[in-house]
């Protein structure tokens, strides 16, 4: 990341859109490259070399799950997809090619910048490479000594839980879907099998969450996957 701060590759048709996120992002540090297709934003990608890509998924040429897979065969940029409602299985699609993070149009400016700082702060902490202490509100995971607390308490929780939340902490702040949970944590024979995960996930809320009907830190991303809230 240079001192001029980090640089964002917008890619959007939509002139609208564009003109709103410059705004956000305008005097907050942040520069701005933009792109209206998939074909130009791969090559600005190429030779802009952004610190983070937002790429709209409905675009003219190529659609962002392809722009997505053709970046990610040479970038490891992180990459926030926008989309709007009713692309659910686009964004999913997206994510398990190796997007990021996503926002659902329409979203607020906070929302926006929280997520650009996730990312970023990812990008430069490789996610091989996680915080050794993972601490979020009363809820705090151990990776080295594999010991989870809530509000002081340490929680015992089986193989398969604590595998599940050691991944969630590797993926804090960002989306991760299930397929990529279910791959991680019990193989790519299990790729499919959600039942697996709303289990462990239901079990996990139990032990961690004060009510685990309204979770405060594994949270559900409808359609998509969990997130693990990192404040
Ligand atoms: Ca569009």
């Amino acid at each position: 990341m240079s001192d001029a701060g980090p640089l964002v590759l917008l890619v959007e048709d939509e002139s609208q859109m564009r003109r709103f996120l410059r705004v956000c992002l305008a005097g907050r540090g942040f520069r701005l490259v933009e792109s209206e297709t998939g074909q130009d934003g791969l090559v600005q990608a190429a030779t802009r070399n952004p610190d983070v890509v937002l790429l709209d998924l409905g675009l003219p040429d190529l659609d962002g799950v392809e722009v997505t897979r053709r970046l990610r065969e040479w970038s490891q940029a992180p990459v926030i997809v926008i989309s709007a409602r009713g692309q659910e299985a686009d964004k999913v699609a997206a994510l398990d090619a190796g997007a990021d993070d996503y926002l659902t149009k329409p979203f607020g400016v906070e929302e926006l910048q929280a997520r650009i700082r996730v990312a970023l702060r990812h990008r430069e902490r490789s996610a091989e490479h996680p915080e050794p202490v993972f601490e979020a509100g009363d809820l705090r995971v151990d990776l080295h000594r594999r010991q989870v607390y809530v509000g002081g308490t340490e929680v015992h929780l089986t193989p398969i839980e604590y595998k599940l939340l050691a991944t969630l902490v590797r993926y804090a702040g960002r989306v991760i879907t299930h397929r990529q949970l279910l791959t991680d944590v019990w193989g790519v024979a299990y790729a499919t099998q959600t039942q697996y995960l709303r289990v462990f996930m239901g079990q996990l809320r139990h032990k961690l969450e004060a009510d685990p009907a309204q979770p405060k830190h594994l949270l559900t991303e409808p359609g998509v996957g969990y997130r693990l809230r990192v404040e």
